[in-house]
């Protein structure tokens, strides 16, 4: 069996390192070149001796995930469809969306092959959890389209953890990512760059909250009333509003952070302005922004809200001093925004 070195730890690749009896300092090497170099063959390691690696091309490998297909949307982003090695003879596969801006780009990544989570208005939860992915399949949905672009990179990448999956459920995979992003030698990101977003996993947020390393935390809110949320999230049964808002009120933010909410507006569902007022009462007390998602259509019984109720919800927040902004999606044309994603 060759070992897999994409996704190790900079400490992991220094003891594989020791054991194949070289120094420590050859791991640190590799580190640096798989992901601040972006270097993906051992013969491309060209600071290693010859006979290191020579020795690596033997006993290790570095794979990255097939591209399926590539679409490319009018916008300018790219919707990348992975193939993943089958586990449980179960084949997988999962997406990622590069989006280039003004002066950026934003990589929205999976954490998870399909979702367990069943949110109704979300294509992935169709899918069902297929399984989780390794932190080096997470890793390369921005490593690999980062290096396809690098001739037209802008200075500074976003990350989002809100392409399929639920990151809290796959809590070891997504860190172990989440730090090789957010060291200098590794990917190099600011945490203020990356952002983890999750449906409300209580446990792993009081978790996520102890960590000295840690991403930049979102929260899908979408509803404004419990019983709302219940029929469009089940998971709000076992982790309800009041839990959820107790939680987050104890999170501990950096000066510099707000906690994100993320509220997706379904037509005639959740879009009224009774729901922007609870909102604001839900959101006192906290140090939050929302960011209003209006629905993607996808192949479910939901429609688009009416142009004038998002504005009228915007308003309202923003009229009470909640932060608020309307996220225009990219990559509808593709299947590629949010709530989009289910690997076709
Ligand atoms: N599983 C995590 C992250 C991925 S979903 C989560 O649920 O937070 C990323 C965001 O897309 C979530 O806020 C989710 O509520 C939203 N979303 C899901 N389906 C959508 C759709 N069809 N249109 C708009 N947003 C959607
Ligand atoms: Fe899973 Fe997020 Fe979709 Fe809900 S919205 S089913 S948690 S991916």
């Amino acid at each position: 069996m060759l070992e897999e070195l994409l996704g190790k730890s900079r400490q992991a690749l220094r003891e594989y390192c020791q054991g194949l009896g070289g120094p420590a300092y050859r791991g640190t090497q590799i580190y640096h070149a798989l992901y601040a170099g972006r270097r993906f063959d051992f013969a491309r390691m060209t600071d290693l001796p010859l006979k290191f690696r020579a020795q690596l091309s033997r006993e290790a490998r570095i794979s990255l995930p097939e591209v399926l297909r590539r679409y490319a949307s009018g916008d300018g982003s790219v919707r990348y469809l992975f193939s993943l090695a089958a586990e449980n003879s179960r084949p997988a596969s999962v997406e990622a969306v590069f989006m280039p801006s003004d002066g950026r780009q934003t990589v929205c990544i999976s954490t998870q092959a399909g979702c367990a989570v069943d949110c109704r208005f979300c294509l992935t939860a169709r899918l069902g959890l297929i399984r989780n992915l390794s932190a080096g399949e997470i890793l390369a949905q921005v490593l690999l389209p980062l290096e396809e672009h690098k001739d037209r990179l802008a200075e500074q990448t976003n990350v989002v953890l809100m392409g399929q999956g639920e990151p809290l459920l796959n809590y070891e995979a997504v860190l172990a990512a989440v730090r090789i992003m957010l060291d200098g030698e590794g990917l190099g990101f600011s945490a203020r760059h990356v952002t983890l977003s999750t449906s409300g996993i209580l446990p792993g947020i009081e978790r996520l909250a102890a960590e000295p390393i840690r991403p930049k935390l979102a929260v899908s809110l979408n509803a404004s009333t419990d019983e709302q949320r219940d029929a469009i999230m089940p998971i709000n049964r076992k982790y309800p509003l009041r839990a959820l808002m107790e939680v987050c009120r104890r999170y501990p933010l950096r000066p510099w952070e707000r906690l994100t909410f993320e509220y997706v507006l379904l037509g005639g569902v959740n879009d009224a302005p009774e729901d922007a007022r609870r909102v604001v009462r839900l959101l006192s007390h906290l140090r939050a922004k929302v960011n209003l998602i209006p629905w993607n259509p996808a192949d479910l019984p939901f429609s688009e809200p009416a142009p004038e109720r998002v504005e009228e919800f915007r308003r309202i927040l923003s009229e009470k001093g909640v932060p608020v902004f309307v996220r225009v999606s990219r990559g509808r044309d593709v299947m590629a925004a949010c709530g989009q994603l289910a690997s076709l």
